[in-house]
């Protein structure tokens, strides 16, 4: 483990966390110093995207803000116990070093005032002797500072360990909370995530965005048929032949029980709409069978419908527009991919995203 690297890892944050803060003008309080070391590090793409809306309204910190971010990211940004558990551990890790570093800060303050009262009385000193005493007594100061120094610089660095453990053993976790645990896609909750800060990129920078929504057609029957368990590999093969479909970019998600939902960052309508098709074709060819019992299982089709971003709407709406496509191609007799273009009659207005 390279120590240096992690003392001015760990510093950097410090160093980085406190500006973000005051620029806000924003206390700091432990709770508060959590939020936004959080911040600082960037993973966390909620509270990112939650800080850049703010920040947009030039909304007021207060109170009642603060008090929900750290509710919202660090006390309950996952249902995991575990996670809040590493969080607070975290933040204990922080506060001592701040602590710590409030403490060095102080006796650094003392030593300068020292060096000054040497520096007041050498004007006063007309014998060797006195000169001698003095730099002796300097000499025992400056130790003194070098031990200390070299003690806190000892615990910063383990200090800096621990975080790491701690963060290493957080993203694990993260990981697990944003992943389907049955297909090993991205989960509902992720897919949010990631169509959230989608949207803001596609808005700042004028790029085009697009989602496909896929439902697998007469699942229930294919379920009563050949029973649930082969239905869940049925999910695990559908969930990995649309990643092979897609660029590394993009994002496939396991939304509802046999739903998915494809994010495409930087790609046009009629780009998505070729996504959607390969995807429907490469399902609905491939013969399914169950090697364990070698049992034909006949195949599988989709049912798709594809939305792309326009300026200004919100998440809502888009996912709207793609889930009307998506039962139109269902009421054109299913195994269709329908884009937004193609929409025909009025959007649901019981349909809820968010
Ligand atoms: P449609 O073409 O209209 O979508 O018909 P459908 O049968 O696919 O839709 P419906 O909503 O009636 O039923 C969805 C079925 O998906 C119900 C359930 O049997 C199956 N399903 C949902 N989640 C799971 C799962 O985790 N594992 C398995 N094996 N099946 C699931
Ligand atoms: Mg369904
Ligand atoms: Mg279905």
């Amino acid at each position: 483990m390279n120590r240096k690297t992690d003392l001015s890892e760990a510093i950097q944050y410090l160093k980085q966390t406190l500006p973000e803060m005051s620029k806000r003008k924003i206390p700091t309080t432990p709770e508060n110093y959590a939020v936004w070391y959080e911040y600082t590090v960037g993973k966390n793409l909620g509270l990112k995207s939650h800080v850049y809306e703010l920040d947009k309204k030039q909304s007021e910190y207060t109170d009642e803000v603060n008090a929900e971010l750290y509710e919202k990211y660090i006390l309950c940004s996952s249902e995991q116990a575990e996670i809040n558990k590493l969080k607070d551990s975290v933040r204990k890790i922080i506060t001592e070093l701040l602590d710590n570093l409030a403490d060095e800060g102080e006796q650094l303050s003392d030593f300068s005032k020292t060096l000054q009262q040497f520096s007041a009385q050498i004007q006063h000193v007309s014998t060797s002797d006195g000169l001698q005493e003095m730099i002796k007594e300097l000499l025992t100061e400056t130790r003194k500072r070098e031990h200390a120094t070299h003690n806190l610089q000892q615990t910063v660095c383990s200090m800096a360990n621990d975080i790491k453990d701690l963060r290493q053993e957080m993203e694990r976790l993260n990981e697990e909370a944003n992943t389907d645990s049955l297909t090993r896609v991205k989960n509902r909750r992720a897919f949010d995530i990631a169509l959230d800060k989608a949207v803001h990129l596609s808005a700042q920078e004028q790029a085009p965005l697009s989602v496909i929504l896929i439902d697998i057609d007469c699942f229930k029957q294919f379920n009563d048929q050949f029973g649930h368990s082969i239905g869940d590999k049925v999910l695990r093969y559908v969930a990995s032949s649309l990643t092979q479909c897609v660029r590394g970019s993009d994002d496939v998600a396991r939304v509802g029980g046999e739903e998915f939902a494809i994010l495409l960052p930087d790609t046009s309508y009629e780009g998505a709409m070729s996504v959607a098709e390969n995807c429907r074709l490469k399902i609905s060819k491939q013969p399914l069978s169950d090697s364990k019992e070698n049992k034909k299982l006949g195949s599988l089709t989709i049912s798709a419908g594809v939305g792309s971003y326009q300026s200004r709407e919100s998440i809502e709406d888009l996912m709207r527009r793609a889930d009307a496509c998506l039962y139109q191609s269902k009421r054109n007799g299913r195994n269709k991919v329908t884009g937004e273009k193609e929409l025909e009659g009025n959007l649901s207005e019981d349909f809820t995203w968010i």
